[in-house]
C-alpha cells in the first residue's frame, strides 16, 4: 500500500524531513497549527492506530521517542507540547497512514474545541 506520506518517505513527493531512521521518518506538517508541527511517521504503512499488532510494538515507542528527541532539538521540550493522534472519522483522521503530531512553541490551549 503506498499513501501521501510514504511517498514522502521515500522521496517520490517533496517534504521537509527533519528525521529519518530505518524505522521512523518525521517532517513538517504542511498548515501547521503552532510555530513547531511536526508529523512523525512509521515508514511501513500501519492506516491507524487500530491496526497496531503487537509485532508493531518497537515502531510505535520509537513514535514517542523520536517526539521526545525532536522537541528537544526544536527547543519546546522545556515549555511543553502537545502530542496527538488522530484515528478515523471521530478523531478527525485524514491521512490513512499512522502519524503522531508534535505540536508546539506556542500556549495550545484546552486539549479540545467545543
Ligand atoms: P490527520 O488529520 O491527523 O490525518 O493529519 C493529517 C495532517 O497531514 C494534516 O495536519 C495535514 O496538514 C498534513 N499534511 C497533508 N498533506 C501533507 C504534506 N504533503 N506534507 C506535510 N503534511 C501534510
Amino acid at each position: 500500500m503506498t499513501t501521501l506520506f510514504s511517498k514522502i518517505i521515500s522521496g517520490d513527493i517533496p517534504g521537509d524531513i527533519v528525521y529519518q531512521d530505518d524505522e521512523v521518518t518525521a517532517f513538517r506538517d504542511i498548515n501547521p497549527q503552532a510555530p513547531t508541527h511536526i508529523l512523525i511517521v512509521p515508514n511501513k504503512v500501519i492506516p491507524t492506530v487500530n491496526d497496531l499488532t503487537d509485532a508493531d510494538q518497537m515502531v510505535a515507542g520509537k513514535l514517542l521517542l523520536v517526539a521526545k528527541k525532536l522537541a528537544a532539538d526544536e527547543g519546546i521540550a522545556e515549555n511543553g507540547y502537545r502530542l496527538i493522534i488522530n484515528c478515523n472519522a471521530h478523531g478527525g483522521q485524514e491521512v490513512f497512514h499512522l502519524h503522531l503530531h508534535l505540536i508546539g512553541g506556542r500556549p495550545l490551549g484546552p486539549m479540545l474545541a467545543h
